[in-house]
This record gives C-alpha cells, sequence and structure tokens, in this order.
C-alpha cells in the first residue's frame, strides 16, 4: 500500500515490542476521555415523571434518552450502548421485567435500576431474579434516584474494567488475554491491544485520532498503519469466527458490534 508506514511491512519479529501493562493502562485512561458520553436512557409511560427526571438529570450534566413503549426500548438498546436504564416496570405494552429478562437473554448487560410500586415485592424480587441492578419504589425524591444512579454506575465501572465481552470474544484486563467461546486465542500484542480498544468502546464510533495514540502511542504512524491493523485484526477474529463486526466509518474512525444480523 502507499504511503504505508515501513516499521508496518516489517515481519512481526522485527517490530518493537510494544509496552506491556503500564502502558495498556494509559490507553484506557485515553479512550475513556473520548469516549461519547452514553445515555442515560429512561423507559416510563408516566410523562410527567420522565420529564421529572430528565430534567433533574440533565441539570446533572447526564444526557437522557426516554420512551414510554418497551418494544421502543428493546430496539433502541439492540442498536447503540445505554450508560443505564432506568425501567418503569407497568409498561402498557411489554412488562418491565419480560423487557429486562430479555435484555440479559441478548447478553447486554447495561445496568438496569427498576421503579415499582411500593406494595408490589413479588414484582420487584422477579425484577432483581431477571437482572436488575437494583430499584426504588415509587413514590420517590428524584435525589434518591440519582444517588442510585451514581452507585449503579460506580460498581458497573468497577466490574467492567475486569472484563470485556462482545461477540464470542472475552478480553481480560489487565494483561489482555483473549478468549473465544472460553477458548485461549495468542494474538500479537498490538491486534491484542487495538481488539481492548475497541471492545472497550464497543457498540460506539470510535476516533480514529484516538485510537492511534491508544495502539501505537507515540510512535509515528500514520492511518494506513492503523488501517493496516484493523484489517488484520478483522482476518484473525473471522478466522476464529469470533462474532465480531468491525465496521468502518469512512474519514471518522471504527465501531465494534456483534455479529448477530
Ligand atoms: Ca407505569
Amino acid at each position: 500500500m502507499p504511503g504505508m508506514n515501513p516499521s508496518f511491512l516489517l515481519p512481526r519479529a522485527d517490530r518493537p515490542t510494544p509496552v506491556p501493562a503500564p502502558g495498556l493502562k494509559t490507553q484506557h485512561d485515553h479512550v475513556d476521555e473520548i469516549a461519547i458520553a452514553l445515555p442515560i436512557f429512561v423507559v416510563e409511560d408516566d410523562p410527567s415523571l420522565t420529564e421529572l427526571l430528565r430534567s433533574r438529570l440533565t441539570e446533572l450534566g447526564f444526557t437522557t434518552e426516554a420512551t414510554a413503549s418497551g418494544h421502543a426500548a428493546l430496539s433502541r438498546l439492540a442498536v447503540g450502548s445505554c450508560a443505564l436504564v432506568i425501567l418503569d416496570l407497568g409498561l402498557p405494552d411489554l412488562d418491565g421485567a419480560a423487557l429486562l429478562a430479555v435484555l440479559r437473554a441478548r447478553g447486554d448487560a447495561t445496568p438496569v435500576i427498576v421503579l415499582t410500586a411500593r406494595d408490589a415485592i413479588e414484582e420487584r424480587v422477579a425484577a432483581l431474579a431477571a437482572g436488575a441492578d437494583d430499584y426504588v419504589t415509587k413514590p420517590f425524591e428524584t435525589d434518591e434516584l440519582v444517588a442510585r444512579i451514581r452507585a449503579v454506575l460506580r460498581r458497573h465501572d468497577a466490574h467492567a474494567k475486569d472484563t470485556l465481552r462482545l461477540g464470542g470474544i472475552q478480553l481480560e484486563r489487565p494483561g489482555g488475554e483473549v478468549f473465544v467461546r472460553g477458548r485461549r486465542l495468542q494474538m500479537a500484542p498490538r491486534e491484542a491491544s487495538l481488539l481492548e480498544v475497541l471492545l472497550s468502546g464497543a457498540r460506539r464510533v470510535l476516533y480514529r485520532e484516538a485510537m492511534m495514540q491508544a495502539v501505537f502511542g507515540d510512535d509515528e504512524a500514520g492511518f494506513n498503519a492503523l488501517e493496516a491493523l484493523v484489517s488484520r485484526l478483522r482476518k484473525r477474529l473471522a478466522e476464529v469466527d469470533a462474532g465480531i463486526v468491525i465496521h468502518t466509518v469512512r474519514g471518522v474512525g471504527y465501531l465494534a458490534t456483534d455479529d448477530i444480523d
């Protein structure tokens, strides 16, 4: 390819060894910084409550989305990540607990806080069993819900740092060990590092400038080096049927999704 960084034409063994663990940490700090803020998704059919929650969350610097429909919520969650879902259990078109069960069955680990009626203990227990992270009983103070949102997000963040999953791939951090459906996959360090960046921003568009910084650090490398690395990673993942698609967003960057469509 014309203009490709010559260091990428070297055989793998001749390339400089990438920075190990401490470097990986810096990469994540960087990726986290550039990651697009994910919305808090309010799934609630009471418009005044939705409005109250959204305005309070917006005030606090969160972005929000909302729907009154359980089916619409499932469709929305299938196409992009949310930071957290606030889920009313009593929706008109689909029971909130059923929605939650579908979400978890898909392998979607987005944190969910359910809103329940004070006397509906069975409903609450069912929601927790279906995979809710917490619940708040109606009526509640907005600030109580906000405190719970923050606690759940903190907990989820700490947990999410250990294992990244997408499609059939699992990547353990720190260290970057990669498994395909439980079987260890040997990868070149830079491919593993790129995979880690893509998984930590899964279902989000990642800017190629930030990816370059995360993968190559201060090494002189052009976009074509990143492109070449992406193409090698695609090939490697296809070989092992990893169930991941790396989409090119022309002129912007890349987006990794699972291969369900
Ligand atoms: Ca309701």
